[in-house]
């Protein structure tokens, strides 16, 4: 990562040309780690979702629940998925598409869910690029409790 800033002998001066120099932009890596979360959170993926995918931490409200779900999709976190699945629907196994780009997740209302409740709804849309065509997933998911634990229970499609 820090080879290019290497203070190199000056032959070229180049005073005018270095955005070597500038620390303003230096580029994000993408994908887990330092990057930023994709569930669309300011924080770096590993502080965010990464910790709750790791276990480090548990979603404290069905919303963050429902962001490091999204995330795990990103990150192709099956187990993760499997795990925040309500016992009575959850499915055996799942088979993620690899040629499903997510590309965004917006939470368009929230109902329960604190954590003060054992219920939560989350609606939301989620954006894809699949196989070069934008598409989105307008959901309401229901989250339950289980163990003190948020867990998805299921979803209604809305249209879109
Ligand atoms: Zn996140």
């Amino acid at each position: 990562m820090s080879k290019a800033s290497r203070s190199r002998p000056s032959r070229t001066s180049s005073a005018a040309a270095g955005p070597a120099r500038s620390p303003r932009s230096a580029p994000v890596p993408a994908g887990p780690g330092g990057g930023p979360c994709p569930c669309g959170r300011a924080e770096p993926y590993r502080d965010c979702c990464g910790r709750f995918h790791r276990g480090d931490a548990a979603a404290p409200t069905a919303e963050r629940l429902m962001r490091s779900r999204y995330s795990a999709f990103v990150v192709l976190d099956v187990p993760y998925l499997l795990r925040t699945w309500h016992p009575t629907t959850r499915p055996a196994g799942l088979d993620l598409e690899p040629a499903m780009r997510w590309a965004g997740l917006e939470i368009l209302r929230t109902e329960g869910g604190s954590a003060f409740h054992r219920e939560g709804v989350v609606e939301f849309r989620a954006h894809y690029v699949h196989e070069g065509e934008a598409g989105g997933q307008h959901e309401v998911s229901r989250f339950v409790r289980v163990d003190g634990l948020w867990t998805y229970l299921d979803g209604q499609n809305s249209g879109s």
